[in-house]
């Protein structure tokens, strides 16, 4: 008998019809003789609707705390939901929310942490035999407050309690067969991953693949659950998140990954000297605001340009800080841009092989696309470009890297 955490996004509970097809999905999973925790997402848009309510009728910046207590809502209907269908097919269930099921984090309203989770409550659902069906996304901090974990949050919630629980396996089931090599309702050339490593998932994750959310694989790497990702409307294996030592085949380039929700800020005319980061990054890092990429350009009369990307949501603050900083340590100016896209390249076999940015920036020349920044680590290389050419990019990049099956890079000219 295993115990089988499974997670069933928006899209998989999205009307009455595929909510009986995830309660068919559980029970027989649980007529296998396996323990099942089941962790469900919103109704596919619910969670764009409530935010959309909430910028309504909340301000531009909205009550931090009433809105996850308006968020977990969407959560907290499809386990009552789903738990009725699974007991009207004959199997016991019980429905917990993120307070019920003790799912402590901390006090960071929208994009909580999780620090604990006391799975007393489920152990005892699931040695009684029955379904635990666990409320996505959300938590209580120590005060009882309801918290959510960011969008996408669901993965993160059942790779935890999978970890929890010391689970067999976490499988997430979507919309797609699995993680394929890029977006596949960007690219149709995408094709499916058998395998993919810890390390190459938290670079996609974090890189803009948002078929799972980069805490989840951090969760699962860490605890060495594997992560099965699979189509909730099909019955076929999907992709292994798993140790890299088990990954059979160390791809060049496993993915592309792009992302629009970053923008780029510009201070020029730093005077090169010690302490100017600082004087910047604290400031924007005691805002909360999470900077990407970094970049440091030295120009002739010993002044730089610093320029830095953060979510586009962020902009505006951001904006505002780096033009304080500007007056205060003299710089030129400060500009910023919205536009832009991160296009990445992920892959282990990088590491063996050298030449691959090289070639990356080749295949984007060719298409006339200029590169503003470049950003790179081990298995990863990022640029910035100007955001219109993200498609043309992916696509360029795809072609060039996965579908041409040369997994080699061509030796340099
Ligand atoms: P869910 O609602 O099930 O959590 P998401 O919408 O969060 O689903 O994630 C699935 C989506 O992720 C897919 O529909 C796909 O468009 C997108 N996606 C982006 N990159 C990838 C990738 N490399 N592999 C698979 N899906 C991807
Ligand atoms: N419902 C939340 C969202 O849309 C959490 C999730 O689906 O993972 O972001
Ligand atoms: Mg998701």
């Amino acid at each position: 008998m295993s115990l089988i955490v499974q997670k069933y996004g928006g899209t998989s509970v999205g009307d009455p019809d595929r909510i009986r097809n995830v309660a068919r999905r559980v029970v027989e999973t649980a007529a296998a003789g396996h323990q099942v925790v089941v962790c469900v997402s919103a109704m596919s848009g619910e969670t764009n609707a409530l935010v959309a309510l909430a910028d309504e009728l909340g301000g531009e910046r909205p009550d931090a705390r009433e809105v996850d207590v308006l968020l977990a809502t969407g959560e907290q209907k499809t386990i009552a939901l789903l738990a009725m269908a699974i007991k009207r097919l004959g199997r016991e269930a019980r429905s917990f929310t993120g307070g019920q099921m003790g799912m402590r984090t901390d006090r960071d309203h929208t994009r909580a942490r999780i620090q604990d989770i006391d799975t007393v409550a489920l152990r005892a659902v699931l040695d009684g035999g029955g379904v635990a069906v666990i409320a996505g996304f959300q938590g209580v901090d120590a005060d009882g407050n309801i918290t959510t974990l960011g969008r996408g949050g669901s993965d993160t919630s059942a790779v935890a309690v999978a970890c929890a629980l010391q689970a067999d396996v976490c499988e997430i089931y979507t919309d797609v067969d699995g993680v394929f090599t890029t977006d596949p309702n960007l690219v149709p050339a995408a094709h499916k991953l058998e395998r993919v490593s810890y390390e190459e998932m938290l670079e996609m994750a974090s890189l803009g693949a948002k078929v799972l959310q980069i805490r989840s694989v951090k969760f699962a790497m860490r605890y060495g659950v594997p992560i099965h990702v699979r189509s909730s409307f099909k019955p076929d294996e999907g992709t292994w998140v798993v140790r890299e030592e088990e990954v059979m085949e160390r791809l060049v380039v496993s993915g592309v990954t792009y992302n629009r929700n970053e923008a780029k800020v510009r201070i020029k005319g730093v005077k090169d000297q010690p302490g100017v980061a600082g004087r910047l990054f604290t400031p924007l890092s005691d805002a909360g605001i999470v900077v990407d990429m970094i970049v440091q350009n030295l120009s002739s009369d010993g002044s730089t340009d610093m320029t830095f990307t953060v979510p586009v949501a962020e902009h505006d603050r951001a904006l505002d800080i780096a033009n304080q900083v500007a007056g205060e340590i003299g710089a030129a100016g400060v500009e910023s841009d919205e536009k832009i896209a991160k296009v990445s390249i992920v892959g282990l076999g990088m590491q063996d092989h050298a030449g691959v940015a090289a070639r990356m920036f080749r295949v984007l020349a060719d298409e006339g696309i200029n590169i503003q920044l470049i950003s790179t680590s081990e298995i990863k290389v990022s640029v910035v470009i100007e955001e219109k050419y993200t498609e043309l990019a992916v696509r360029a990049l795809h072609s060039a890297f996965v579908e041409s099956g040369a997994q080699e890079p061509r030796a340099e000219a």
